[in-house]
């Protein structure tokens, strides 16, 4: 089975989640994450940066 590329990400099963990570992520550590739906496994991610 190959690896997908984002086995090292964190997933969330819900936008929801990712949402409210983003949020945590921001206030603890002072970053702007986004969240979006993965390709690869069709569970979501947080983007940083643009
Ligand atoms: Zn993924």
């Amino acid at each position: 089975m190959t690896q997908l590329p984002c086995s090292e990400k964190l997933a969330f099963d819900t936008k929801k989640q990712a949402d409210a990570a983003a949020v945590v992520a921001e206030l603890q550590r002072n970053v702007k994450l986004k969240s979006y739906k993965c390709n690869h496994c069709s569970l979501w991610h947080l983007a940083s940066g643009s």
